[in-house]
């Protein structure tokens, strides 16, 4: 597939250079599903006359050709190596987009969520990292089985980087691999937040597509810092169907929505939604209740991503440091329908 789209993409001609797209160098990333088409289109100049009609011209094309999938062309300009500015020189600098997974409360999956997305991202085309801020119960660490990573720092451009760990192609810096566990309480002000800025700005991401940040459980004064910090482009919000949670949804939908927040909400997903027993995976059992979560995103004109029933190897997955997503081909189906709405959800806003 993604040959066929290169090969599009090879037949519109820059004007000005007289090279086809692909000759030219402009082609610097593409994802492809059945279900979306990504392509990432460099400039290198920083306003290239014909980038906008460049743009429209591939995205008519690759919808003609790929009429079920959605299509997105993105534009970035000027010099991958162009050295940034001092607010560029955060982690977010080089990177597209930055997806918040957030939840009203603990234990309703966010980390799963989180992981399962990434890997969902990863499995797309996307370049894709992983930033566990959640300084309650950093779990990523032990989903993607590298506990005992001990980050080391690099100098570039004469300024201390801190190396993240890779799982799976995914490059993840989790707060846990600086605090003990036992140490979590004693970490829940300033200093972790601390170190959370350190983590958000200091980190050798390379260039990536998307940033998956694992927030804190709730709607707290360490969100505002991080969200302070770091341009957050969309938020996914994990619930579970029962009241409470669902009730949390709209807390964090709220907050998001805040006049000085203002950062657009991507979707809710409903994790742990229903039981299937392995013997019979055609009945469904709502045992906390049906459709809640979908009920609020319907009426607080938030997209719903979809649900994720309670699966064994989601479980397991979690335990053994392999996202659910890795290893059960269900897990994996379901995650892409949602990381294919979120790629488009969060797209369409720019
Ligand atoms: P949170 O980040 O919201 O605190 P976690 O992602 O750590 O929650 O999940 C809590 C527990 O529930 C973990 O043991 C995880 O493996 C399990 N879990 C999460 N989602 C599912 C699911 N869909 N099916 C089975 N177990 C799940």
């Amino acid at each position: 597939m993604k040959e066929h789209i290169l090969q599009l993409l090879a037949t519109i001609i820059h004007p000005e250079t007289e090279k086809n797209l692909v000759e030219g160098g402009f082609v610097e990333q593409i994802a492809a599903s059945e279900a979306a088409i990504t392509v990432t289109i460099r400039f290198p100049k920083s306003r290239d006359p014909f980038a906008v009609k460049i743009k429209n011209q591939s995205e008519t094309l690759l919808k003609a050709h790929f009429p079920q999938a959605k299509v997105l062309v993105m534009i970035k300009e000027g010099g991958q190596k162009k050295l940034p500015d001092l607010k560029e020189k955060s982690t977010t600098g080089d990177i597209t987009k930055v997806i918040a997974v957030a939840s009203g409360k603990g234990g309703v999956g966010k980390s799963t969520v989180a992981a399962n997305l990434a890997v969902a991202l990863r499995d797309m085309g996307f370049r894709v990292g992983l930033l566990d801020a959640d300084i309650y119960g950093p779990s990523q660490p032990k989903m993607f089985g590298v506990e005992g990573y001990i980050p080391d720092a690099e100098e570039v451009d004469g300024m201390d980087q801190i190396v993240p760990a890779d799982a799976e192609d995914i490059k993840i810096m989790s707060i846990g691999f600086f605090i003990r566990p036992t140490d979590a309480l004693l970490w829940r002000g300033a200093m972790a937040v601390n170190a959370l800025k350190q983590m958000i700005h200091q980190t050798k991401w390379g260039p990536l597509d998307f940033l998956v940040c694992d927030l804190p459980p709730g709607t707290g004064d360490v969100h505002l810092s991080i969200i302070g910090e770091m341009k957050i482009d969309a938020a996914v919000i994990v619930s579970t169907p029962q009241q409470v949670a669902v009730a949390d949804v709209v807390r964090g939908v709220e907050m998001f929505r805040n006049e000085q927040v203002n950062i657009p909400v991507a979707g809710v997903v409903e994790n742990m939604a229903y039981f299937s027993p392995e013997e019979l995976p055609d009945n469904k059992y709502y045992i906390f209740g049906h459709g809640g979560a979908r009920k609020v995103a319907e009426e607080y004109n938030v997209p719903f991503l979809g649900e994720i029933p309670i699966v064994q190897s989601i479980m397991e997955g979690g335990d053994t440091g392999r996202p659910g997503s890795t290893i059960d081909p269900r897990v994996t189906e379901w995650y892409h329908k949602i990381a294919d709405k979120i790629v488009g959800n969060v797209m369409k806003n720019g």
